[in-house]
């Protein structure tokens, strides 16, 4: 297998050698970028198997790129926050990255990030001989488990990994309530240091992509106080 190729779009040079530096050392491929503008370009011409972006850059800011490259492209983003703003973390979920990280992080944390996203966005390599595989009818929902792909009354609806994530789990476990906490360890996949909330951007986001009027929903439906659970419609 090639070595799994991540950009990273961070202006502060010393951020960004040391994190190469690590990223190399594991096995990765990383190319870096010190500009907003130049980082979408080079995301969307050399296909990466991952994007790591700065929100504070020259040119363009992360939360800019993070909007542009999500509306040509899937690949995973990690967004990284200056500081412990909340209002940062939210917007860039709400913009189409699957995950971020806040300055200062650990270099250990961070690769587990990588390499978790990384993973998630990789189809499994044999497709798994079991019933969760194919394509599952849901009512007016068509989930193909093993292309990724989710049409709704035939018409195919362009969801991130995430997104699509969150709704097989849910759609397999037909009418059975979730909380927040248990999503973000199922869906998520690993020790998230993330808040729930997470979990309600990712659920309107994908209302938003789903359902006929988001703020009535008929598939991913909120059971107050617990959580979530999809229901067939
Ligand atoms: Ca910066």
């Amino acid at each position: 297998m090639d070595a799994r190729k991540v950009l990273i779009i961070e202006d502060e040079k010393a951020i960004s050698d040391i994190v190469k530096f690590n990223l190399t050392k594991e096995g990765f491929t990383a190319d870096t970028v010190f500009d907003g503008k130049e980082g979408l370009d080079r995301a969307l011409s050399t296909d990466p198997d991952l994007v790591l972006l700065d929100v504070m850059l020259p040119s363009m800011d992360g939360f800019e790129v993070c909007r542009r490259l999500r509306e040509k492209s899937n690949v995973p983003i990690i967004m990284l926050t200056a500081k412990e703003e909340e209002v940062d973390k939210v917007l860039g979920l709400e913009l189409g990255a699957d995950d971020y990280i806040t300055k200062p992080f650990g270099l250990r944390e961070l690769i587990a990030r990588i390499k978790a996203n990384i993973r998630r966005a990789q189809p499994p390599q044999a497709p798994e001989q079991s019933s969760s595989g194919g394509v599952q009818d849901f009512g007016s929902l068509a989930i193909d488990m093993d292309r990724y792909e989710v049409r709704k009354n035939g018409t195919p609806l362009e969801l991130t990994l995430r997104e699509f994530e969150l709704l097989k789990y849910l759609a397999e476990r037909e009418d059975k309530v979730f909380s927040r906490e248990q999503l973000l360890e199922d869906v998520w996949g690993y020790e998230y240091y993330g808040d729930i909330r997470t979990v309600d951007v990712t659920v309107r986001r994908l209302r938003e992509k789903l359902e006929d009027d988001p703020g009535n929903p008929k598939y991913i439906m909120t059971k107050r106080g617990v959580g979530y659970f999809f229901r067939r419609s």
